[in-house]
């Protein structure tokens, strides 16, 4: 999962594109990278770590332009190496690039990149897209390209590169600088645009739009492919039919909560989360005295809850905000080691109480354990997890770090193997879930948000693929397990470092 951010305006706007980061930061800690159109030349920079620490003014004053690309990286696929940070720079006739997401196709592309003797120079996967796109531009025409031309070699790049993604490009079209932000067809990852005066901005979530004083316009559209240059209005293309599926699980744990995202407030949706959670709880005829979150993500949905069921809601962790979010470090060990700083609890709040702890999701389900220890020696009397989410029960591989069956806990908590699972095998399977997960994790229940509270959370198109095995975009056993295998190589990788 990555975040990016793509800006068209009338001063130079690396410093810009600076501050958006540090509102997508929490889509990816591993690196950052602007890179701009300075007249004939594109100068980039890439840092590991954090966007507002690694960047130094020098570092922005070497960003001259006026159009530019940002991005944070949170690697789903290739490592977190500094070679692997985005955007990505070709020569010829001159392209930035940087996405969110994952490609799928990647075999098939570095068969084509390898025919034309194109060599990569990182794991990204990003890259094989944009030498693709420029060898198509090439083909059109060596120079002065236009946006038809741009059009044509989408469409042919888009026809190799299968996958899940948002993306922004920056190049010259017609002479004139120009930023393009395209979203797949079925606009699995987000992205939305907005302006600022005569400035044009895009980016993954409208939080960055908000850093940077812009309005949102509205989104990218699934399957388009927009063009953005000053002094005009954008010009929007279809590339592709669509059939709309985006990433519940941005709304379940990943985007912000202050993003508006395919037109529904992330907020809004974790309040429908929790009162449907609410619901569940309630049929199973359970009591307790406290409702307390995980922060925070959960928090939303946690006040939600208690007000649908008429319990106090209480703050029981409170989180050391020095530390960064366990989901997204990118091996196990990292991730351990965090929980232990990250979170405080108050005794006062759980001691001699029946408490009703909610969270998000659970995915490796380590970090949990843990947590529950931490509440049973405050002193709790019962303690209850409702999860605001189904149980993840198939892998994703649309861009989201578990792409891997082995890696998830609920799977290793029920017999069902099924690949296209019914909806009675699945109800039955999170039964099972619940029963062997919560007696693994010494809880007195656990509650799962069913498929349908989840549907009546959010009763749009989506993708729900990792709760109910519905992938919009199929992909072979053979790029399923080419992605399982990177993946697992990546963090190995890591690990030896
Ligand atoms: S499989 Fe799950 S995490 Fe992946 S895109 Fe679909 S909903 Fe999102």
């Amino acid at each position: 999962m990555c975040g990016f951010i793509g800006m068209i305006g009338y001063h130079d706007c690396a410093g810009d594109i600076l501050l958006a980061l540090q509102a997508l930061q929490h889509r990816g800690q591993d690196c950052a990278g602007i890179g701009t159109i300075s007249g004939d030349q594109f100068p980039v920079v890439r840092k590991l770590g954090l966007a507002g620490h690694s960047f130094s003014p020098d570092d922005i004053e070497h960003l001259p332009g006026q159009v530019g690309l940002g991005h944070v990286r949170y690697p789903t696929v290739g490592s977190g190496l500094l070679r692997d940070a985005q955007p990505f720079w070709y020569r010829q006739p001159g392209v930035l690039m940087a996405h969110n997401g994952n490609f799928v196709s990647l075999p098939t592309m570095y068969q084509r990149l390898e025919s034309e003797s194109v060599h990569l120079m990182s794991h990204c996967d990003v890259e094989p897209v944009l030498c693709i796109f420029a060898l198509e531009l090439m083909r059109r025409r060596p120079r002065d390209h236009t946006i038809d031309d741009a059009v044509a070699a989408l469409q042919a790049t888009f026809e190799q590169a299968q996958g899940a993604y948002s993306l922004v490009a920056a190049l010259k079209i017609n002479g004139r600088e120009t930023l393009l932000a395209v979203r797949d067809p079925y606009g699995i990852r987000p992205a939305v645009w907005g302006r600022r005066g005569r400035s044009f901005v895009v980016a993954s979530e409208s939080v960055a739009l908000d850093a940077l004083g812009a309005t949102l316009a509205g989104d990218v559209a699934p399957g388009e492919v927009m063009f953005f240059q000053r002094g005009a209005e954008p010009r929007r293309v279809r590339l592709a039919e669509t059939r709309p599926a985006p990433c519940i699980f941005e709304y379940i744990y990943f985007a912000r909560p202050d993003s508006v995202m395919n037109g529904h407030s992330v907020y809004g949706i974790r309040l429908a989360l929790g009162r449907e959670l609410a619901r569940a709880w309630r049929d199973k005829g359970l009591q307790a005295d406290v409702v307390i979150p995980i922060p925070d993500t959960s928090r939303p949905s946690a006040s939600s809850l208690a007000e649908e069921l008429g319990l106090p809601y209480r703050e029981g962790f409170i989180k050391n905000r020095y530390t960064g979010r366990t989901f997204i470090m990118p091996n196990q060990g990292e991730r351990t080691s965090a929980l232990q700083l990250k979170l405080n609890p108050i005794r006062s709040e759980f001691a001699g109480r029946r408490v009703l702890v909610v969270d998000d999701s659970i995915v490796r389900g380590t970090t949990l354990r843990r947590t529950i220890q931490i509440i049973r020696e405050q002193g709790a009397r019962q303690v209850h997890l409702a999860i605001h989410s189904p149980p993840v029960l198939r892998p994703c591989y649309y861009g989201i770090d578990m792409s891997t069956r082995d890696e998830l806990a609920a799977c290793a908590f029920t017999s069902c193997r099924e690949d296209h699972p019914n909806r009675r095998q699945l109800e039955d399977a999170h039964r099972e879930v619940e029963r062997r997960l919560a007696a693994h994790l010494g809880l007195d229940s656990l509650t799962y948000l069913p498929l349908e509270g989840l549907e009546r959370a959010f009763p749009h198109g989506r993708c729900a693929a990792c709760f109910d095995g519905n992938y919009p975009l199929e992909l072979t056993t053979a790029q399923q397990q080419w992605l399982e295998r990177d993946r697992r190589s990546s963090v190995q990788r890591q690990l030896c470092l």
